[in-house]
């Protein structure tokens, strides 16, 4: 990549409209950070605002910034090697000058000036903790390095600590979004010690971590109640409740505070395995766990599930295909999609399929399996035709898995009368520009223009909201879903995480989730990158609220970034608008072409 300031210029500004020349009186503006903000970011990081004139002149700590010619500036700054941070902005034009001094902190860590120290923050885990007496818990604490580390009750060491070996990761933002590999480099923690204890209870109060170094001992007090649990599981129900806010889906994952993994109706039973504060741990199959919220689960009486899958009936209906699947108990399950197959395990289970019946022939199941694994029984559907969607639920004891038939679609007018689920991004919350633009205002403005491209085209629209009111993000893929839209597109402009240089790290980019969308996903970013001319950021899968529906096709586009100049103004311009709007268009208009052709 050609990284000359010139060359970034250009690739910031692609095929976008000329930017609007402004002059008017000089007003310095810094849009973000806001005063006293955090920044996480190493030695770097950007800043964006306005002078409130394209005739000025700006620098920040005595740097060069450019300002686009209607007073908007985004600025890639040296960040000084303090915990707060003072960074000096001048802004000039021939006639008046304004200085504002930005003070910004970096997140706190602890570093005291004695020797010998514990950082009592970093006790983990704290609190209250149910774990299984036969598997080891870990813990962790940050200590002076080179001190001796252990778990002490009274005169008993309960544990001694060493130090972790494992590197620090980079901050999440920088790992995830910028392209320069070289900002990766990782260091290791000198100062984080772990230990693993094993069949102890522990109370909450009377147990104490210590530091050791020479003559010097540190004592911190170690807050923990930990309770063994009894060598039978026991069982439990999951019951997310919608009358509490929830969607009457519990998401289970892969550990406490990562990302959604399984996704979980209300009456799901398991074994509980273990708890650490308001995180549950479930026990799907051996060696393979799930954590839920505490709060999304009440305990039934009995021992764990121990499902048996019965025989399997297949009902074709007009716009779908339901499989019936009957179980002695509502086990945990995962769908996973390939492109033409869905494959069903059912956790713990244990397979007495006697039957698979496939009613009369069905043009979109081609083909049903089972097979009795490890972690459970495992269903296979292979399917003639690409899958469009599916859903799955409980209906009382028996497990129902929907199969979506795709849409009717006209070679020559692949849009007419479909409906097309257009979401415009936000409110609440939502990026901003240098000039104030909010994202929410961007996304509506492409999204209004979206619409009249596609009611042209014959297809019917759905709108997630046409004014800037707030819509509830989870509320916007359940209105798509409860109208059955064929397709959903969810339309976003971008922002970067603090410590990613905004200039080689702008472009374009759509976001999908499930493999159905891929090829919707492709088509669109390759139209959209057509129309704007900026760099190719490529798709990615996501798990964002918006493009996790299993109903539909579902993409979000991220087609420009509020935070560069040229960008923003264009989002401010019909011309601009309209691009945007084109691109999307047009590539849900080639996919839909390409799957017509699909038998
Ligand atoms: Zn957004």
């Amino acid at each position: 990549m050609d990284t000359s300031p010139a060359a970034l210029v250009e690739a910031a500004a692609g095929n976008l409209p000329d930017v609007d020349s402004i002059v008017g009186p000089l007003q310095l503006r810094v849009q973000y950070p806001a005063a006293g903000a955090v920044v996480d970011a190493a030695d770097s990081s950007f800043l964006f605002g306005t002078t409130g004139t394209g005739d000025a002149t700006l620098t920040i700590d005595g740097a060069p910034v450019r300002v686009a010619p209607n007073g908007a500036w985004l600025a890639w700054v040296a960040l000084p090697p303090d915990t707060v941070m003072r960074l000096e902005l001048v802004a000039r034009t021939p006639l008046d000058s304004q200085r504002v001094t930005l003070e910004l902190r970096r997140p706190a860590r602890y570093r005291p000036a004695v020797a010998t120290w514990i950082d009592s923050s970093s006790l983990a885990p704290q609190g209250s903790v149910e774990w299984p007496s036969d598997e080891f818990l870990s813990l962790s604490v940050r200590a002076a390095p080179g001190a001796e580390v252990r778990l002490v009750e009274g005169t008993t060491v309960l544990a001694t600590f060493s130090p972790d070996r494992r590197l620090d990761d980079v901050a999440w933002g920088i790992r995830a979004f910028d392209r320069d590999t070289q900002n990766l480099a990782r260091r290791p923690a000198e100062d984080r010690n772990i230990a693993s204890i094993r069949g102890r209870a522990l109370a909450d109060t009377g147990v104490v971590v210590e530091a050791i170094r020479g003559a010097d001992t540190v004592r911190v007090p170690w807050r923990l109640r930990l309770t063994l649990l009894d060598s039978l599981p026991h069982a439990v129900e999951l019951a997310d409740d919608p009358a509490q806010g929830g969607d009457g889906i519990t998401i289970g994952r892969a550990h406490p505070g990562a990302t959604y993994h399984w996704f979980w109706p209300a009456g799901t039973r398991a074994a509980a395995a273990g708890r650490v504060n308001g995180d549950l741990r479930l026990r799907l199959a051996p060696g393979l766990f799930a954590w839920v919220p505490a709060a999304d689960v009440h305990p039934v009486p009995g021992p764990a599930p121990r499902a048996i899958v019965g025989s399997v009936t297949l009902t074709p209906l007009a716009d779908r295909a339901t499989l019936r699947i009957p179980l002695s108990d509502r086990a945990p399950f995962q769908i996973v999609e390939r492109e033409r197959e869905l494959e069903i395990t059912i956790f713990g289970a244990s397979g007495d399929v006697n039957w698979i019946r496939y009613g009369q022939d069905d043009p979109l199941v081609s083909r049903m399996a089972w097979t009795q694994l490890p972690e459970g029984v495992r269903l296979t559907v292979l399917l003639s035709r690409p899958v469009w969607g599916f859903r799955s639920g409980w209906d009382r004891g028996d497990l129902l898995l929907e199969i979506r038939r795709p849409p009717m679609i006209d070679e020559r007018n692949p849009l007419a009368g479909l409906l097309i689920a257009v979401d415009p991004g936000h409110p609440p919350a939502g990026a901003s520009g240098p000039t104030g633009l909010s994202e929410a205002e961007a996304n509506l403005g492409v999204a209004l223009r979206l619409r009249e491209l596609l009611l042209d085209a014959g297809a019917r629209v759905l709108m997630t909201r046409t004014s800037d009111s707030a819509v509830d993000l989870g509320a916007r893929p359940r209105l798509a879903e409860t109208a059955g839209a064929d397709l959903l597109v969810s339309i976003h402009n971008n922002a970067l995480p603090d410590g990613v240089n905004p200039f080689p790290n702008n472009g374009t980019s759509v976001f999908y989730n499930h493999p159905r969308s891929i090829p919707l996903a492709a088509a669109v970013q390759r139209a959209l990158v057509s129309q704007l001319g900026l760099r190719d950021l490529g798709i990615g899968r996501g798990d964002l609220a918006l493009v996790r529906p299993t109903w539909m096709p579902a993409i979000l586009t991220e087609g420009l970034f509020m935070m560069v100049p040229e960008q923003e103004a264009a989002l401010r311009s019909e011309e601009g608008r309209l691009r945007y709007a084109r691109g999307v268009f047009q590539g849900l208009r080639s996919f839909l072409r390409e799957r017509a052709g699909d038998r």
